[in-house]
């Protein structure tokens, strides 16, 4: 299991708590084998989440723990995560910190995995315990994802289980723009879902405070799709047709004599053109700046530590960092 963890310490304990009964459980019915190990991702924790990780560990080595040199946010903290663990084992599930993602539900991922999925989708049944103003939000967004053509999966966030063939192939998606849950889709194989009903946070607030969602949302489309600069074109191709009508109105209007102060028309018009110019251009400085960000080829995270079993053959650079430097 792969949890990534940013200023969790309040709910750690009870999370380590239930997962550790969880992993028991699955343990002793042969479900999973008893090397299985829960790995959590300190996502540069500015509280006592690495100190409560570390402990975690030495009283038990089913807790793993690996630690970011910085914050690099949730998405980075669960790729970290996922590409550390990928050599060793043979399914990775995701989940968040904060307990409200079913742990239940892992069970049946098991099945759907055993049947042969390779790519099990954790999605929420309901939203019943989300605020009127997230649901619609939420909801408004994957719609608007899906008519974008990013093929995303409803309602499902980052509770998924990954096999190994899965997590090969991610590896191979280099990107820094990263969207997993646009990027997993993608992978193809044989997929499952399972449904589950999403809680309340346990303890502690949202990591997720409302600019950074808009942020996440909005990076999800832009890195996903490039149909935004297709509407902007064909925009422009409207309002060249519009124009065109418009010159010949005015080429009348002036040859009959009927000319008019356009002052207003003028003005306005200026105004509406220089709008859209400087939208299409907000729009095209987006995708260059990803190309820009991807160009430069950074590593996406840097590990500065690693609780593991000690012959744990685990691989602790950014698969992309690595590509470049064996170039
Ligand atoms: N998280 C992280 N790094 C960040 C922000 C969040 O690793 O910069 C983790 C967090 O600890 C949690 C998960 O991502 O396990 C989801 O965050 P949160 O529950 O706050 O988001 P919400 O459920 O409110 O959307
Ligand atoms: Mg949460």
């Amino acid at each position: 299991m792969v949890i990534p963890c940013y200023n969790e310490q309040e709910v750690l304990p009870e999370t380590s708590k239930r997962l550790e009964q969880k992993m028991k459980k699955l343990i002793q019915n042969g479900v999973i084998a008893d090397s299985s190990r829960i790995a959590f991702v300190n996502d540069g924790s500015k509280d006592n989440t690495w100190q409560m990780i570390e402990k975690l560990h030495n009283d038990n080595p089913l807790f793993q723990g690996i630690k970011l040199s910085r914050n690099r946010g949730h998405q980075n903290a669960l790729l970290a995560g996922l590409m550390t663990v990928k050599d060793i084992c043979d399914v990775a599930i995701s989940m968040d910190a904060d307990l409200q993602d079913d742990i239940d539900a892992i069970d049946e991922m098991l099945e759907k995995y055993k049947a042969g999925a390779n790519i099990v989708f954790g999605v929420r049944s309901k939203r019943q315990t989300d605020t009127f103003f997230k649901r619609f939000t939420a909801e408004s967004y994957y719609k608007l994802m899906n008519k974008m053509g990013a093929d995303t999966v409803y309602n499902h966030a980052d509770f998924r289980l990954m096999d190994k063939t899965a997590l090969e192939i991610f590896s191979q998606f280099g990107e820094v723009n990263l969207f997993l849950r646009g990027i997993v889709p993608m992978i193809g194989l044989e997929t499952a879902i399972v449904y589950y009903e999403r809680s309340e946070r346990f303890a502690g607030e949202s990591k997720y405070p409302l600019m950074k969602m808009l942020q996440f949302a909005f990076e999800g489309i832009t890195s996903l799709s490039t149909k935004p600069i297709r509407l902007i074109t064909e925009l422009g191709i409207l309002i060249f047709f519009v124009s065109i009508i418009v010159l010949i109105y005015s080429l009348v209007r002036h040859f009959s004599n009927q000319t008019i102060p356009g002052w207003t028309t003028t003005v306005l018009s200026v105004w509406a053109i220089g709008g859209l110019i400087m939208m299409s251009l907000g729009v095209i400085g987006e995708y260059i700046g990803k190309i820009y960000l991807e160009t430069k080829n950074r590593p996406r995270y840097i590990i500065s530590k690693y609780l593991g079993d000690e012959n744990d053959d685990v691989d602790l650079t950014d698969v992309k960092f690595q590509n470049t430097r064996n170039l």
